[in-house]
């Protein structure tokens, strides 16, 4: 039991990560121990769970009703950023692209900034990996993923067959929110026309997007990463997967296997479209 304010704090702010990190990723729901623990589940009994199955309560034992998505706002969902007309727009490639929006003050993360986290890798990647927005590390260096959620990203990449300098990595914001909160519906509405063009140059053939943020926004929906990952959805004409972020992954070691799993499909669909091509 806590004998100090300061480890009930603590105590508080562990719960609230949690949380957090639940509603992340399992949605509005929270899964009681005789409901659904998460750990004995398949993907694939994960992706079919039926609306009757979970008990939803609030944190004091009483049953909720979720609102429905439309119901909520201010959510990245939500956005219907339109293409802006801007010189940038005419870049031919990331070299271009970058030096033309390094210098963005669009939104309030360009005045609070270190460097600006444009992406890294081959600019002719079949491959792109998209992630939320810069942490510290990459705020300080300018470099996607160069933390501790990137040294495990590296792993991955190389546990199924890539090397990081082959495929390309970057962020739905390319400037760091402060503290590492979620990025803000105008932050993504300022920052993300920069990634749809980073998109159009490089053609990927396969996007993975690292976690429910970067997927929310890109996929237009409110849905939980439960409902998004393990399986292939169509973004703009390209193959997109969703995973678990790497950061989620280092906070809950029991999402690791469902995220390997996730990403030897990923590597699996890869080598059936390059066979396909020969
Ligand atoms: N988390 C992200 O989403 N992106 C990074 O670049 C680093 C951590």
């Amino acid at each position: 039991m806590p004998n100090s304010n300061d480890e009930l704090r603590k105590l508080l702010t562990d719960v609230q990560r949690y949380l957090k990190e639940e509603q992340q990723t399992f949605g509005e729901y929270i899964y009681t121990d005789s409901t659904m623990p998460p750990k004995k589940q398949t993907p694939q009994q994960e992706e079919k769970k039926s609306p009757e199955t979970p008990t939803e309560i609030d944190l004091f034992g009483n049953a909720v009703v979720p609102a429905p998505p439309e119901a909520k706002s201010g959510n990245v969902a939500e956005l219907a950023t339109p293409y802006p007309n801007e010189p940038w727009v005419k870049a031919t490639s990331l070299d271009e692209l970058n030096s033309m929006i390094c210098t963005c003050t669009k939104c309030p993360l360009g005045h609070t900034r270190t460097k600006f986290v444009f992406g890294v890798g081959n600019p002719k990647a079949d491959i792109v990996l998209i992630g939320e927005a810069p942490g510290a590390d990459e705020d300080a260096q300018g470099e996607p993923f160069v933390g501790r959620a990137g040294q495990l990203l590296n792993k991955i990449l190389e546990a199924i067959n890539f090397k990081r300098e082959e495929v390309y990595i970057c962020n739905i914001l390319k400037c760091r929110p402060p503290g590492n909160r979620d990025p803000q519906p105008d932050e993504v509405e300022a920052c993300l026309p920069h990634l749809w063009k980073q998109i159009e140059i490089i053609k990927p053939k396969l996007i993975l997007c690292l976690g429910r943020i970067s997927a929310q926004v890109l996929l237009k929906t409110n849905a939980s990463l439960t409902d998004m990952r393990g399986k292939f959805h169509d973004y703009r004409g390209t193959k997109m997967m969703v995973t678990y972020h790497p950061a989620a992954l280092l906070r809950n070691p029991h999402w690791k296997r469902p995220a390997w799993e996730d990403v030897q499909k990923f590597r699996k669909m890869y080598d059936e479209m390059k066979a396909a091509e020969k």
